[in-house]
């Protein structure tokens, strides 16, 4: 068994103190006449034996105990520190292995997980679920024309109007590049057209300023509803297949499945 300094020299305080004890309380007992006799001059020599173990207690307690129990409080005050600093960090790390940096949205992972866990939880009771596949029109050009970091603006802008339009249970993300997409539940197929339209005329109503640059993009969407059965992916991909029949028919308008 191996012990700690500090609860060795505690123990090696403790026995000071007793041993200093017993020496006064022999004291006591040679002038008192009690079991110890031997009269003052004894009783001098116990009370200054006494007084030498009580002034090594009190070294001991000032040099050895007292250092180990403030430099382990200042060590327990610096974990917890450290404790509480990981734990604002790991919070930080979740976060931001769920959102997109650029426009803080969630990101494709997000949306992943939260398609799956709705369909999970809409199968059993057959409630409805939309997905809106959006993409900017020719956002190429405007990376070539104005630059990435004009680009970049477009991006942020593009993503906050499509948070006005979005319910609370809606999941939002960005799924990569310039494409973004919405899950809606509880909703038909004319109110998810019509979500998607309203966002596809807002878009192309935005004026974009960046620096001395201002432009205005469009916006293509593809919309389909849950059949019930299929996979998240299956929904993914018919909704993506109506997103790219918008842009064969010309970009700034909304395709059904
Ligand atoms: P379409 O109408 O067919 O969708 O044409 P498009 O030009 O929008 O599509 P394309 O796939 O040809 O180009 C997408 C561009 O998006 C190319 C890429 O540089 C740009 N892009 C992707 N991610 C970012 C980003 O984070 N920031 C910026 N500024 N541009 C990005
Ligand atoms: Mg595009
Ligand atoms: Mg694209």
């Amino acid at each position: 068994m191996r012990f700690h300094k500090a609860e060795l020299f505690f123990v090696l305080l403790i026995g000071l103190v007793g041993v200093g004890g017993a020496f006064a309380w022999a004291a006591f007992s040679a002038i008192s006449g009690g079991i110890i006799v031997g009269g003052p001059e004894a009783a001098a020599e116990f009370a200054f034996m006494s007084a030498v173990l009580a002034a090594l207690a009190v070294i001991c307690a000032l040099t050895l105990v007292l250092p180990i129990m403030s430099s382990g409080l200042r060590e327990r005050g610096q974990l917890k520190r450290m404790t509480e600093s990981l734990s604002v960090r790991s919070q930080s790390l979740e976060h931001a292995a769920i959102t997109d940096s650029l426009t803080s949205m969630y990101n494709r992972r997000y949306f992943d997980e939260a398609l799956s866990e709705y369909l999970a939880a809409f199968r059993p009771i057959g409630k409805p679920i939309g997905m809106v596949i959006l993409d900017l029109d020719h956002f190429k050009a405007v990376n070539d024309t104005h630059g990435h970091d004009v680009g970049d603006e477009v991006l942020r802008q593009v993503a906050e109007c499509l948070h006005v339009f979005t319910r609370y249970h809606d999941v939002l993300a960005r799924l990569g590049g310039e494409e973004f997409a919405i899950l809606s539940p509880n909703i038909t197929e004319r109110q998810l057209h019509n979500l998607a339209n309203r966002i596809r005329e807002a878009v192309s109503q935005l004026t974009v300023t960046s620096g001395n640059v201002t432009l205005r993009v469009t916006i293509s969407a593809g919309i389909a509803i849950w059949d019930g059965k299929e996979s998240g992916e299956e929904l993914y991909r018919r909704a993506d297949k109506q997103l790219y029949e918008a842009k064969r028919q010309g970009r700034n308008r909304v395709c059904a499945a």
